[in-house]
Order: C-alpha cells, then structure tokens, then sequence
C-alpha cells in the first residue's frame, strides 16, 4: 500500500466517523460530513479538468475550507500550493506564477490581495472564493453544492508523487518552493504523532497558520487519530484562551512569539486562565526562564521542536524522555530549551566544515546536518539551490548548533548571521541576547559590518520602547558587562522598526546589505 496522505482521512472515517472533526465557530463536522465535502471538491475539480500534478494554491486563513481542501485536491493527485496570507499582491503574483498554479481558493477576505494581479498570471485558469462570489468568480459554497457527496474514485497515487509545494519564509533571500511528497508527508507525520503523543482524545486548536510548514504537517496527524480540530481565524490570546476553555483543548503548536502574549494576558487576568491543556509546541530556541513560565504559571507542559521547510519540517524534539524523568524542574527547563535529539527517521549530525562530527561538549559549533525520511525532492526549478542543499546524501541546513554531552542539539545561529571577527565566531542570537537583558530594548539584531582590522565586527540595529532614550556608548557598556569584549556591538543604529518576513522573522539579510553596499556578504 503506498504512503499516501488520503489514508488518514479514510481511517477517520472509518474508525471515528461520528467523531467532531471540526469545530470552525458555530459550525461543527463530523469526520464522515467533512469527507462529504472532501468528496464534492474532488468531483469539482475533475469538472474543471484539474489533472494529477496540477498544482492547487490556496489563499485562507485556518479554516474548515481550508483543511478540507487538502484532501479534496489530493483526490484527483493535485499539489497543494498553501499561500502565506501576509504577503503583497506582488509577491502573490511571483508564486502564483512561479508555482504554474492552475487553481486558486481563496478566502473572501483576503481575495482583495490578489484580486490585482489575477490577470497578469497567465497559467491560472480558476478561481473560487471561499465565500461571496465576486467579480464573476463563483462562491465555493454554491460551487461545491453543485457535486454529490458519495464516495468520489480518486485518482490512483504513487507514495513519490508529490503532495505539496511549500514556499519557504524567505527570511535569508526570496522564498523558495520547496516539494513534498506523499511518502515525506506521511512519515513526518508518523513520526510526529508519536513524538507529540496525538491520541484520539485530543482536541487540537490551530494556532498555526496551515500555510506555513508547520502549521501544514498537524492536519494529518490529527485527522489520522481522530481527534477534533479547532479552527482559528485570527491569532489573538484573549480568543485563543476563550477556545482553550470553550472546547477543552488539550494541543496547540505555536510560535513563541504568540505563548509569550499568552504569558502576558495570563498575568493580567490570572484567575480566569488555568486550562487543563496537555501540551504546547514550540519551534525556535526560548530561553528556559521562558520555559519555567509555561510550566509553572500556565501548567502546560512544554516541547520544543526543530526543523525546516525543506524536511516537511521536523526533525528533533526535546520532549523528556525516561532517563530524564529524574532530572530537577531547572534541569528539564534547561533541555527543553534546546532543540533535543533526533526524531524518528531521522539521522542528524552536527559537522565541521570537513564534514566530521564536532565533539559533544557544548561548546565546539558546527552546522546541523540530517539525512531524513522527510526531505524535499528539491527546490522548484532550481536545481542549483538544490544541489547546494542537499551534498553526498546529507541535507545542510545553514543553522549552526553545540552538542552537549548528552547528545542535545542547541542552536546557536544561522550559518548566513555568524560573525567572523579576528577569527572568532560570534553568534548574532547571544549578542541580541544581552541587548533583550536592558528593559529599554523592544527589538535588536546584531549582524556583521565590514572591518579593516578584524575583517568583520558586530554591529547592532536596535528599536527603543516607548519613553526611553538611549545612548549608543550606554548600550555598548552595558553589553560589556554581560559578554566577552569582542563580542559586544562596536556600533549601535536606533530604528524606529526592523525588517520582516510575512510570519515575523527578522531579515538580517536587509540589514547587512545597507553596511555592505556592493560586497558579497
Ligand atoms: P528562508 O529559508 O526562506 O530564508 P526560513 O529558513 O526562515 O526562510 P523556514 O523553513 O520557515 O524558513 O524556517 C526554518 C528555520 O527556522 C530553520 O532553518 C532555523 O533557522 C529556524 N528554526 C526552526 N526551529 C528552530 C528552533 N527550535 N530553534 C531555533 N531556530 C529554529
Ligand atoms: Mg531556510
């Protein structure tokens, strides 16, 4: 039996199939009405003449639209083509137009995004709204309505064909199309749910957008289990801790960004927030005082998670496991604050520029590098990035990591954002580190100038919060205080923002270009 994604629906349906699958505000679905709707999306999209391959770009938030929709489009062997719904109408017009999209779904609110540039992409021969109709295009509902819900002949699958183009963040350059297949998605998946624990009692809020890799992968591992699905349309904590307790969520995968608003509105209302939420995820290295505060204050248990678009994304957790259990709380924080060790199906090594595995003492730095059950069949029509990724079998992930002597992987910065100064490497993360420590500092990156005597040296852009004034000399000492000399910002530029990606990431990438001018960096 191939590896292919449907299979999760179909256990579903199956085994829980008078089971909530969705709770979307007031509308709920059982498992065996949301495959009803999967089945009429299918036979609407054969209608339209889709065909394996084709690729399917979807513009929503989480919704029930949404997530039925990979399963609709997989029925008749399309590629979802998932849009970040945070970019401008020129970037929607180099996807849609790079990814040879030959349908687009998009949710009625965002439709004034694209609406634009629609025109101008030739290969786009649909579009339906999840919604009103507008300008002629019709509203899914009315179109979807049109098809019978009995079980729809799917289009016969192979596990290597590919279920999925993904553009990554772009956080170092332009976003890459990233391509998935079935088999990658799938034993991601497996491998997922048994690291997080799934079980069918789950009932899983979506906080991540499905757009982006990791909000991506949980529809199938949830739907596989045949827990309940939560949508959410907006992040926002006050609504997030409403559902939370409304529907007795037990999982949420996040970024930290958004369990720090958590934290922040739990201290304000205290009292009214004391969930008996099972887990929460996070991708993206918190400091463990940040971890102490999710488990002691919200009594959540806390796992982090790492990995990348391009290996359907995860690939290590620092989830405790038996011989752990003895450690103390600090001890435990202090793990779950690093990126762990290595999921199933999955070999990761951190290597030296020679490719040997650098010793694990917590201090020799090296690049993340994985040979994974997960992994891209490559970029989209860029072979070059592709064979730059992916070398003798080994996927370079550009992330650069310590090795304690437990075997735990701890990030210590992009490849692209270390700074090489006298032969010193000094990771951007640990500066911005000590600048995070001074209560006038809302944002800071730290990113390598041009310098005659050390070849580079840090320097760092920083945004003030409201009502302090700071002097460039006053934060320099004050880094001095908390790190080694050389690594202390030589300049400091205030702004009055930094630049980002869609999903929130700084680009230091901007900023070094403006010290480097014409230079390669
Ligand atoms: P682009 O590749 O377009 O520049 P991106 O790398 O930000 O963008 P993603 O695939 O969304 O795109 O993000 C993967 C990156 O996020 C990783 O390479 C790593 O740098 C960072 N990351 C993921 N998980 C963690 C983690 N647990 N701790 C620290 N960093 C993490
Ligand atoms: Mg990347």
């Amino acid at each position: 039996v191939p590896l292919v994604l449907t299979d999760f629906l179909d256990r579903a349906v199956e085994q829980y199939g008078d089971k909530t699958a969705i709770i979307d505000d007031e509308k709920r679905l059982t498992y065996k009405q949301l495959n009803a709707r999967v089945n009429q999306l299918s036979r609407g999209l054969q209608e339209l003449g889709l065909k394996k391959g084709d690729k399917v770009a979807y513009l929503a938030p989480n919704t029930t639209e949404m997530l039925e929709g990979f399963y609709g489009v997989y029925g008749v062997g399309g590629v979802m083509t998932p849009l970040n719904t945070r970019l401008k109408p020129a970037d929607y017009q180099f996807i849609l137009t790079h990814s040879e999209s030959k349908a687009l779904f998009v949710d009625e609110e965002l439709y004034p995004l694209v609406q634009p540039i629609l025109s101008k992409v030739s290969n786009l021969k649909h579009v339906i709204i999840h919604g009103d109709s507008q300008d002629d295009y019709p509203g899914y509902d009315e179109w979807r309505g049109k098809y019978g819900t009995e079980p729809f002949d799917r289009v016969p699958l192979e596990e290597s064909d590919i279920a999925s183009l993904l553009y990554t963040s772009g956080t170092t350059g332009d976003p890459k199309g990233v391509l998935l297949t079935h088999r990658s998605n799938y034993l991601h998946a497996l491998s997922s749910m048994h690291h997080l624990k799934v079980s069918d009692q789950d009932t899983l809020l979506h906080v991540l957008p499905m757009f982006h890799v990791n909000g991506w992968g949980s529809p199938f591992y949830y739907t596989a289990n045949g827990a309940t699905q939560v949508m959410l349309r907006k992040v926002d904590p006050k609504l997030i801790l409403e559902k939370v307790k409304r529907h007795g969520v037990s999982v949420m995968h996040m970024a930290p960004t958004v369990l720090n608003m958590i934290l922040e509105q739990y201290e304000s209302e205290k009292p009214a927030i004391n969930q008996p939420l099972r887990v929460v995820i996070a991708g993206s290295a918190p400091p463990p005082a940040f971890v102490r505060k999710v488990e002691e204050d919200l009594k959540w248990e806390f796992i982090q998670v790492y990995g990348m678009t391009e290996i359907s994304p995860l690939i290590t957790t620092s989830a405790i496991r038996s011989m752990e259990l003895e450690k103390t709380n600090e001890e435990k924080y202090r793990l779950k604050a690093k990126a762990g060790y290595s999921m199933i199906g999955a070999k990761v090594k951190v290597v030296d520029e020679l490719g040997n595995e650098v010793p694990h003492d917590g201090k020799a730095i090296g690049e993340i590098v994985t040979r994974t059950n997960t992994v891209m069949e490559g970029y989209f029509k860029n072979p070059e990035a592709t064979n730059a990724a992916i070398r003798d079998g080994w996927l370079h992930t550009g992330d650069m990591a310590v090795v304690d002597g437990d075997g735990y992987i701890e990030i210590v910065d992009r490849m692209k954002d270390v700074i090489i100064s006298g032969g010193e490497n000094i990771s951007s993360i640990e500066v911005e580190g000590a600048l995070y420590e001074h209560p006038g500092v809302l944002e800071a990156a730290v990113v390598a100038v041009p310098d005659e005597r050390w070849g580079e040296v840090p320097h760092a852009v920083v945004v003030l919060r409201d009502g302090h004034n700071l002097a460039e000399e006053e934060l320099i000492s004050f880094c001095r205080e908390k790190l080694a000399h050389f690594k202390a910002p030589k300049g400091i530029t205030f702004a009055e923002e930094l630049p980002k990606t869609a999903s929130g990431k700084i680009q230091k990438v901007v900023i070094r270009k403006e010290f480097w001018k014409d230079r390669d960096r």
